[in-house]
């Protein structure tokens, strides 16, 4: 593709709306997204891909081969959030839906992962008419509950790379509340990586009066909070930076009962897959050490509920695909984008596969609408972001923007 001409997508363009409204009007949460999938593997398979589904519970793999070549992979997540929808669109979410705790949750496409399927499968229909201009393996994959950190490794776990192939370079893209049709893109570090934990320490429970019979766990969860304190500030280099936070810790129920248990529930940030890995690896050290030091009898429990690793795109191949994509969109619809301190799963594929990624954000707000918020210093207040309830993209040119950039990039690393 020499002159990113996109013709054929001008004529594809109803299709791709009425798909994007559909999902929209039909979100579903991760790991319950049978009807979304479903419509994905048909799309794929129409569009040319073997297509496999339950991959990871409700993932979707689409293998679309031709010839010999690099294998590229193509990422979208696929779920939305328990939101009530509140953009006052005539095609909003009204659903209700019971999630996996048996609670009734409303539920909308608040993150705009609609988008994100629209645009796989867009490209998919693009690049299976373009065999002509391109030569290799494309593994579209439509990943299920990004928004619980997990769908990435599910789909990992069971057999992503060994089934389908191992990719040469990962590549996905995220909708943001920037100009629509805007590009952002930023070598290295792009979305910082986060860790739930949850602790519990087990002590002795006992009178109040006789603390000399029983382990206390309230002293015990106390000082390892202190501890943790010192994971940052003494083993992390200055140069380098992550958090520790102890947003929860619960004991006992009453002042003369020394309680059986105590939890704790952490939440970590940390910009760089050594530096996650140094303070899990401390926060279960110290866990564990100040329960021996109070003689605990059993060893305390310490479960990473809730994972994502950083977002870290390649150097290099986040340098070519920009200029590429100036080349396509103009220098003025391209930009250098922020560090994200939001969390994405998407590096997973990445870190698991050995192979460089590239993950961009394309914007899907009234370009117009954001320079005015823009110049009145309002971005914030007026321009709802991605989680709002109030997170309304508009279609057009963001639909075909995403469709594009998924088109250039793949083509980028195929020879096109
Ligand atoms: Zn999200
Ligand atoms: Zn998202």
């Amino acid at each position: 593709m020499a002159s990113g001409s996109f013709s054929e997508l001008d004529a594809a363009l109803p299709e791709l709306e009425r798909r994007y409204l559909d999902l929209h009007r039909h979100p579903e949460l991760g790991f319950a997204e049978h009807r979304t999938a479903d419509i994905g593997a048909r799309a794929l398979r129409a569009a040319g891909c073997e297509v496999t589904t339950g991959v990871g519970r409700t993932g979707v793999v689409g293998v679309l081969r031709n010839g010999d070549g690099p294998t590229v992979l193509l990422r979208a997540d696929m779920d939305a959030l328990p939101v009530r929808e509140q953009t006052g669109l005539d095609y909003a979410s009204t659903q209700v839906v019971t999630d996996e705790s048996g609670e009734q949750v409303p539920v909308a496409h608040a993150c705009g992962h609609d988008m994100h399927v629209t645009w796989l499968l867009g490209a998919a229909e693009v690049l299976g008419g373009r065999r002509e201009n391109w030569a290799g393996t494309i593994l579209f994959v439509l990943q299920p509950a990004e928004e619980r950190g997990s769908g990435a490794r599910t789909m990992i776990e069971d057999g992503l790379f060994d089934r389908f192939g191992t990719p040469d370079v990962v590549l996905g893209q995220h909708i943001g509340p920037m100009p629509a049709g805007h590009v952002f893109t930023r070598p290295g570090l792009t979305m910082s990586a986060s860790d739930t934990v949850h602790v519990r320490m087990f002590g002795r429970g006992g009178h109040g009066s006789r603390p000399e019979t029983t382990v206390d766990p309230v002293v015990m969860a106390a000082a390892t909070v202190l501890r943790l304190q010192t994971i940052v500030s003494r083993e992390v280099a200055a140069t380098d930076s992550a958090v520790v936070t102890v947003g929860a810790l619960n004991a006992g129920s009453k002042a003369n009962v020394i309680p059986d248990e105590a939890e704790l529930q952490l939440s970590i940030r940390s910009f760089t897959e050594p530096v996650r890995q140094r303070v899990l690896d401390a926060v279960r050290r110290v866990v564990r050490a100040e329960a021996n030091a109070a003689g605990a009898a059993r060893d305390p429990e310490v479960t990473v509920v809730e994972s994502y690793a950083p977002t870290v795109n390649d150097e290099a191949a986040t340098e070519s695909l920009s200029t590429r994509f100036r080349e396509v969109f103009g220098e003025q619809r391209v930009h250098p984008g922020p560090i994200v301190t939001g969390s994405e799963d998407f590096g997973e594929f990445s870190v698991a596969s050995g192979a460089p990624s590239v993950f961009w954000f394309v914007g899907g707000t009234d370009e117009q609408r954001f320079v005015t918020a823009s110049e009145a210093g309002t971005v914030d207040q007026d321009i709802p972001s991605n989680h709002s309830p109030q997170f309304a993209p508009d279609l057009h040119p963001t639909l075909s923007a995403g469709v594009k950039t998924l088109v250039i990039a793949a083509l980028h690393h195929l020879g096109g």
